[in-house]
């Protein structure tokens, strides 16, 4: 018997389910295989910081893979109609008994595995896993068995079925007994651009986990305190891992309870924060399955569709570039330029921007942030921005809108954060820091700093009336 596991969003050969499940039986020849489909990835936007994030750990998988016995395979073909049809071809070749993979819950992952599925059925067993999240989606439920459309009442859910399930992590398989070893191959490129990442994020597991084990030990009892402050490294930054499952949430979980055992019981402290955190990302997965319109970009409110959006292309480009004239706004757009990365409370800040003081399509928004994010992830991305457009299910009141001005004061009031991305503010003495104009004209200087491209309190004015009309569908 040859067990073949497909690697998709699972870089990792720590706690994944299929590749745990495919070793189980010592004496089947397990064998292992990634797809790269760049046409596919084209089309969902894709960050080339990403897609170098991913070629980097298929090749850390490559070589752990390979000193337990496991070769992987490699193809590379246009999109998953290609390679379903590849893929057929290649269990004849191997004569593959049974596939082994880890479930993917957008529509059109969801559509390929279907159709995979049909299109071997009769030769090969196919067995599938939940292994992205704590809890499979569908499985935390309404009285009436409906997903929930607030996320309060499905984290009290969530958190009951979580104590009651069994979210211990998996280990790694064993060597396995081959005869001989199995040899490393470069792999090709993918013909996706690809872009360089910085030292923020290492490659591999083992970097991975370390981060987790010490962000648990030593930050997350600050979490609640710092969390919103983005000159400080208050958060753990483990999103870019748990995107393309080098981390497993479970192994998140598991390592914050080793750490902070009443977790659970003490709901206010970082720890539980940090948890809250974790149950957000499902919400958001949960959601993406119980409303597949979503992965299409359509908004959970209807009438929000309505909105009489403004055509802006240069606010929009100022807004991308980080040339909107608000400090905050701008630090944040060049912090996501440079690094990939962006911290959570400036994602708020800057979608609440795009969508409320420049009433610029949030799509636009989710768009730019996919073609950027080393994080990149549907449903967060997705479920942020709607949240922030005030279209999504739970989302913030469409009439509750951001002052960029003061959400700067709030959360980093001596400008620090602002001054580490936006040098051309350097010299702006912290009192002047978040309406530099204003400083500079009362000090007599001259700033090479873009007036800000929209007045705060006419836009937002503008907003609450474009939202009101659209609610009452004119
Ligand atoms: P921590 O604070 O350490 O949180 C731990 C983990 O929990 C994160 O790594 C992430 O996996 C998850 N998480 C935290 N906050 C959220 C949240 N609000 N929603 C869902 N999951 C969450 N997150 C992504 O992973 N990918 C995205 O593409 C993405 N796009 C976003 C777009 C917008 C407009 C907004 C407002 C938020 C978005 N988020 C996204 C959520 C959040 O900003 C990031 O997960 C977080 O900033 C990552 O930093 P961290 O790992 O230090 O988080």
């Amino acid at each position: 018997t040859t067990h073949l596991v497909w690697f998709r969003n699972d870089l990792r050969i720590t706690d994944n389910r299929a590749l745990h499940a495919a070793c189980e039986d010592l004496h089947a020849k397990v064998i292992a295989l990634f797809i790269a489909t760049p046409k596919q990835w084209q089309q969902h936007v894709m960050a080339p910081r990403q897609a170098a994030f991913i070629y980097q750990h298929v090749q850390a998988l490559q070589a752990s893979l390979a000193e337990r016995g496991i070769p992987l395979f490699y193809h590379q073909c246009d999109d998953f109609a290609a390679s379903n049809a590849w893929l057929k071809e290649f269990c004849a070749e191997q004569k593959v008994s049974a596939l082994f993979y880890n479930r993917q819950y957008e529509i059109n992952e969801r559509e390929r595995d279907a159709a995979l599925e049909k299109l071997i059925s009769g030769e090969i067993t196919c067995r599938s896993f939940d292994d992205s999240l704590l809890l499979p989606p569908g499985s935390v439920t309404t009285g009436e068995g409906s997903m929930y459309k607030v996320y309060t009442p499905f984290r009290r859910a969530f958190l009951e079925r979580l104590t009651e399930s069994d979210s211990r992590s998996l280990p790694a398989p064993q060597a396995r007994d081959i005869d001989g070893e199995v040899k490393l191959h470069a792999l090709t490129p993918f013909d996706h651009p690809q872009q360089e990442i910085g030292d923020d994020f290492p490659i591999g597991e083992e970097a991975a986990r370390d981060r987790l084990r010490r962000f648990c030990r030593e930050q997350v009892q600050d979490y609640l305190e710092q969390r919103d402050l983005p000159a400080i490294d208050g958060t753990s930054s483990l999103s870019p891992y748990l995107a393309i499952g080098v981390l497993s949430p479970r192994q998140c979980f598991n390592r914050l309870r080793t750490e902070c055992p009443d977790v659970l019981e003490r709901r206010d402290g970082g720890a539980f924060g940090w948890l809250n955190e974790l149950v957000w990302r499902e919400f958001y997965r949960h959601l993406l399955v119980a409303w597949p319109m979503l992965c299409k970009h359509r908004p959970f409110i209807d009438w929000t569709d309505n909105v009489r959006w403004r055509h802006a292309p240069e606010d929009l480009q100022a807004w991308k570039e980080g040339k909107t004239g608000y400090p905050i706004v701008d630090a944040a757009m060049r912090q996501l330029n440079a690094t990939g990365w962006m911290h959570n409370r400036l994602r708020m800040i800057v979608a609440s921007f795009l969508v409320k003081d420049l009433l610029i399509d949030w799509r636009e928004g989710e768009r730019y942030f996919m073609s950027q994010l080393l994080d990149g992830d549907l449903a967060a991305n997705n479920g942020g921005w709607q949240w922030g457009a005030s279209t999504g299910t739970d989302a913030a009141p469409y009439f509750r809108i951001f002052n960029p001005t003061t959400q700067g004061e709030r959360f980093d009031k001596a400008g620090r954060f602002i001054k580490a991305w936006v040098p051309e503010l350097t010299d702006v003495p912290e009192k002047g820091i978040h309406q530099p104009h204003q400083w500079a004209e009362k000090a007599q200087r001259v700033l090479d700093y873009p007036q800000p491209v929209i007045d705060h309190s006419t836009a937002r004015k503008d907003t609450l009336a474009a939202f009101e009309a659209a609610k009452r569908g004119n």
